[in-house]
């Protein structure tokens, strides 16, 4: 499997949950081995801030990631498309200090990747696999992440709300079924919507990027767009959260009512020990595989 970068370069604006107001975007293609970075523009100059667990500092409403000097919170959705979509290096510009939340979901993003289109890039792409079982467990809290070609998630959460109750649903992450929890919304409940609100956080928040959910049913007139929206979307904090790994994580992951502080700390536990978990590879294309035993036939009959 080859590198990819965007093919064109993508701009876009959209309003910040934290602070309310709009931020500039633009992702630019990069080259072979930059990985995925983050430029952030403040007054006086540009920090650049590279994805490893270490880096995410909070993880309360979103993801932050920062150092010493800045922070840029609400990655978690623009990751989670970068690394389903097959997105290996990229320069991601963020005029603010927040990724734009757009609708709460990963859908316009995605689209907007979809729309620059990707190239490949001559170097085999560098994924880390999990070699051995890995049970993480903290406060009912689990993940339990296995060997395995390819990233699947097998993801369960149980709600003491009827509105949401318990939802299961498992599948690989692939540029294709990405599909199906790209567009799932991020949600929150009523009580926690007004707390935020008296507490001036979450000023950009409102039905129009966030599913909100009290007692008896959800707030939004328009209704869901999936039965089983609550789950696809932790699916999709997921896989932005292991994105935060700095390269692809491979393996089968089952998890059970975690979120983003789970997440970081059994990224933070696998990265830490990566030595008895995880073995770093690139990945050979499977035409590439296939050629193998044909080469050393005629290296034999030679
Ligand atoms: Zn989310």
């Amino acid at each position: 499997m080859l590198q990819q970068t965007l093919m064109h370069a993508i701009n876009y604006t959209g309003i910040g949950l934290h602070s309310g107001k709009d931020v500039e975007m633009k992702l630019l293609p990069a080259k072979i081995g930059a990985g995925i970075s983050f430029h952030i523009h403040g007054k006086k100059d540009v920090q650049v801030i590279k994805p490893n667990p270490f880096v995410v500092m909070t993880t309360e409403l979103a993801t932050t990631l920062g150092n010493e000097h800045t922070h840029v919170s609400t990655v978690e959705h623009l990751m989670a498309a970068l690394l389903a979509l097959g997105v290996d290096n990229v320069e991601c510009h963020i005029f603010g200090k927040e990724i734009p939340i757009m609708d709460g979901s990963a859908l316009p993003i995605t689209n907007l990747i979809k729309k620059a289109g990707l190239r490949s890039q001559y170097a085999l792409r560098k994924v880390a696999k999990i070699t051995r079982p890995f049970l993480f467990e903290a406060n009912g809290k689990t993940i339990n992440a296995r060997p395995y070609d390819g990233f699947y998630v097998d993801y369960t959460i149980d709600f003491p709300n009827k509105v949401i109750g318990k939802q299961r649903l498992a599948l690989e992450i692939t540029p294709e079924t990405f599909d199906e929890i790209a567009s799932a919304r991020t949600f929150g409940f009523m009580k926690e919507v007004e707390y935020l609100h008296s507490k001036n956080l979450a000023l950009g928040g409102s039905l129009a990027n966030a599913i909100v959910v009290d007692d008896d049913g959800i707030m939004n007139p328009e209704g869901l767009r999936f039965a089983d929206e609550f789950v696809r979307h932790k699916i999709l904090d997921f896989v932005g959260d292991m994105a935060m790994f700095g390269m692809p994580l491979q393996g089968a992951f089952e998890v059970r009512c975690s979120g983003h502080q789970h997440n970081n700390q059994f990224l933070r536990e696998i990265y830490t020990h990566s030595d008895q978990y995880l073995s770093y590879e690139e990945l050979i294309p499977e035409k590439r595989k296939a050629d193998i035993p044909y080469l050393g036939l005629k290296t034999a009959l030679a």
